[in-house]
């Protein structure tokens, strides 16, 4: 299977790959996306309609998997999934919208079938992900709750540094953490799942359901 992965950043999207295989059971193959200026938000909101129509009528990529950071926007919740109550604050509601509207106007390619989809959104930032089964406190609850204006003992800052020593790693150092980090998780999916159920949980659901 030819699947695409856009997130922020080329590291994580390697991590990803991880993460996805785990979830398949097999190895994915990668595919071509198209030239990207800009890989954070809203570059990625924006460039999403060109990113799957490019997809759908240049490529043979079967799946598509995007995910980005929720920075300081509202965490998604079951209550979003309710009929007509997309939030327009919450990043996976907002590119649920848009591949939704932009799928909805492809026109069927011959001998292709549709492109399979999965979005996920980190909670603040994949960093958090990294976190996961090193720091018990950092989870979607917490980060909701420091929305909410609660205490919380972390910040989107505070995950970079934990991760590579520094806020503003290169890229190899962010690649061979990343790395290591999805190797660790891809053996406790499900504590990945229980401590980010809403941006981590939508897009494991996503791909399951391929
Ligand atoms: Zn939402």
């Amino acid at each position: 299977m030819k699947v695409a992965i856009l997130s922020e950043s080329e590291a994580d999207e390697a991590a990803i790959r991880i993460l996805i295989d785990a979830v398949l059971g097999y190895q994915t193959e990668t595919a071509q996306l198209p030239p990207l200026r800009s890989r954070g938000w809203p570059s990625v909101r924006n460039i999403l309609p060109s990113v799957l129509k490019f997809l759908h009528y240049q490529t043979d990529t079967d799946a598509f998997v995007l995910i980005v950071d929720s920075d300081d926007s509202a965490v998604h919740s079951a209550e979003h999934e309710r009929p007509s109550n997309q939030q327009p604050d919450c990043r996976l509601c907002q590119l649920r919208a848009i591949t939704a509207d932009v799928t909805g106007t492809l026109r069927p390619v011959p001998y292709r079938n549709d492109l399979k989809l999965a979005i996920g959104v980190a909670v603040p930032a994949i960093e958090a992900w990294y976190q996961c089964g090193v720091n018990r406190q950092v989870s979607e609850l917490a980060w909701t709750r420091k929305l909410q204006g609660q205490p919380c003992s972390y910040t989107r800052r505070s995950l970079k540094q934990a991760a590579y020593g520094t806020d503003r790693p290169s890229i190899e150092i962010e690649t061979s953490y990343a790395l290591q980090a999805a190797t660790r998780l891809a053996g406790d999916l499900a504590l990945l799942m229980q401590l980010f159920p809403a941006g981590f949980g939508a897009l494991i659901r996503d791909v399951q359901a391929w």
